[in-house]
């Protein structure tokens, strides 16, 4: 297969990975969202319309920044990093939510419902939603309402209706059914915004399209500040969205390698990590297939991070092409090498990241003392630290 084909193709599949394993209903309504984003993402009106958003709500385009000391610290190949943490909201997640918020407008729908976790695509979502002047509802699973209170409040300021969800085990796998059965009682009214590259077709392209803000600039201020290319490009692995957005400027850089960071938790021999890439299975997962970490009934099985953002059973299905087809390595990062990284940058550059970010940190300062001091390694820093503050301050006793 040739990556430059279109992707995904028609049905939405990337490879044998994506498409839409869902009721023949729900497909309709599916292929009426991607006729509508296909149509739109084509006109002058929508681009300028977000390209402003861009630059002037978000503060695009975000700095890459030669991390030196670090670089100096580690002896080796120099550490850039892509600053998402300096967007508006503190992550990347804002690049797909006001692309997603534009389209519910667009399409009319009526209410914009999503599920959280830790309660960042909640505030992401809540905040385009703000600006656009759309319904917003959020499902949010009990325990995290309790565990994630600062996110929890910004979402009641913005104005969204968070949905307390009793069911279960009151965490995201109950708030995406909880959600999801929401959705389903007037799919053609309301949309359902999700949060990263995975779900069934058009969701996993047109996230990918709204993040790909992220490698286009990259790609473009490197060239600029260094003259050449990065000999490597890290990224943290959830469900891939902040990892494709950055990739996908450099597919067709061969001298360039990709490599996506997915987390180990407590180690990829024990039960509690999220690494459906390493460990998992080919089979389908919340509408489209993928690899993804199941039991032998196709379920999906508990995952654990120490990063909240990246605790995800699948993983978006271009990822799954990109490794079969070994465009893009896949490696993991334990919580603790995670924490270290997450202290080592707050402490020598002075920028806290997000758990999420630190993974694909952590990598980098693994592998750049294996390299020269003439080679540079581009670290997606997806998201800023606040919301793991004070975790982390607790779980090291400081
Ligand atoms: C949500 C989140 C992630 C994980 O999501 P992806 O879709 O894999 O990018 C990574 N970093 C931050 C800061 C996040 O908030």
């Amino acid at each position: 297969m040739n990556i430059k084909e279109p992707m995904p193709d028609e049905r939405g599949y990337f490879g044998e990975f994506g498409g839409q394993i869902i009721p023949p209903e729900l497909k309709l309504i599916m292929d009426e969202i991607k006729d509508a984003y296909l149509d739109i993402s084509k006109t002058q009106a929508f681009k300028d319309e977000l390209n402003d958003l861009y630059t002037h709500y978000v503060g695009r385009p975000s700095p890459v920044f030669y991390a030196k000391r670090l670089s100096e610290k580690l002896g080796g190949a120099k550490i850039f990093l892509k600053r998402e943490d300096l967007n508006h909201t503190g992550a990347h997640k804002i690049n797909h939510c006001l692309g997603e918020a534009l389209l519910a407008r667009h399409m009319g729908k009526t209410k914009v419902i999503a599920e959280t976790g830790a309660g960042q695509h909640g505030v992401a979502l809540a905040t385009a939603c703000a600006l656009v002047g759309l319904n917003c509802e959020i499902h949010m699973g009990e325990v995290d309402i309790e565990k994630e209170h600062p996110n929890v409040t910004k979402m009641k300021i913005l104005g969204c209706t968070l949905v307390p969800v009793s069911r279960g085990t009151r965490t995201l796998k109950d708030a995406v059914d909880s959600a999801f059965e929401e959705y389903l009682k007037d799919p053609k009214n309301f949309i359902y915004a999700i949060g990263s590259v995975v779900g069934p077709h058009p969701f996993p392209m047109m996230v990918r399209d709204f993040q790909s803000i992220v490698g286009k600039e990259s790609r473009q201020q490197f060239i600029e500040q260094q003259g050449g290319l990065p000999e490597v490009v890290v990224a943290c692995v959830g469900g891939g969205s902040n990892a494709i957005g950055m990739f996908d400027a450099f597919l067709d850089d061969e001298s360039v390698k990709l490599v996506g960071v997915e987390p180990a938790g407590k180690g990829l021999d024990t039960p509690c990590h999220a690494a459906s890439m390493s460990k998992g299975v080919k089979g389908s997962l919340h509408g489209f297939e993928c690899y993804s970490l199941q039991d032998e009934s196709g379920e999906p099985l508990p995952v654990y991070s120490i990063a909240s953002g990246l605790d995800y059973p699948g993983v978006g299905p271009q990822h799954c092409l990109l490794k079969d087809m070994g465009l893009a390595d896949y490696e993991a990062i334990d919580d603790k090498e995670c924490l270290d990284a997450f202290m080592t940058l707050s402490r020598v550059e002075g920028i806290i990241p997000a758990l999420e970010s630190a993974h694909a940190v952590a990598y980098a300062m693994k592998i750049a003392p294996t390299m020269s001091a003439n080679q540079s390694i581009l670290v997606n820093l997806s998201g800023r630290g606040d919301k793991d503050a004070d975790f982390v301050a607790e779980t090291l006793g400081l």
